[in-house]
C-alpha cells in the first residue's frame, strides 16, 4: 500500500494557500477527492497509484472524467470545431 506523509502539504491553485493533501481527498462534491488531485499531487508523490489503492474502480474513473481539459487541449479542439465550419 502506498503510504503518504501525514505533513505533505502544497498551495492549493484554487485557495491560495496551502492545504494538506487529506483535504484534497475530500474536498470535492459528496466528499470525493477534488477534480484537480491528480494535477496537483502527481510532482509529490505517486498520486495515480494511491487513489488506485484507496479509491473504487467507480470513483476513480468518476475522477478521470471530472478533469477539466488542458487549455491547449481546449484550443485544438475549438481550432479543429472552426475548420470544420469554414470547410
Ligand atoms: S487538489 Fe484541489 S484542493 Fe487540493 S491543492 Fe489541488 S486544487 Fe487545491
Amino acid at each position: 500500500m502506498n503510504k503518504i506523509p501525514n505533513s505533505m502539504v502544497r498551495r492549493c491553485p484554487r485557495l491560495g494557500n496551502p492545504v494538506p493533501f487529506d483535504y484534497c481527498e475530500i474536498c470535492g462534491d459528496e466528499k470525493q477527492p477534488c477534480f484537480k488531485i491528480l494535477d496537483c499531487w502527481w510532482e509529490h508523490f505517486d498520486v495515480v497509484r494511491y487513489l488506485k489503492d484507496h479509491l473504487t474502480e467507480d470513483q476513480y474513473n468518476q475522477l478521470l472524467q471530472a478533469r477539466p481539459k488542458s487549455k491547449v487541449t481546449s484550443l485544438v479542439e475549438l481550432i479543429e470545431q472552426a475548420r470544420k465550419r469554414n470547410s
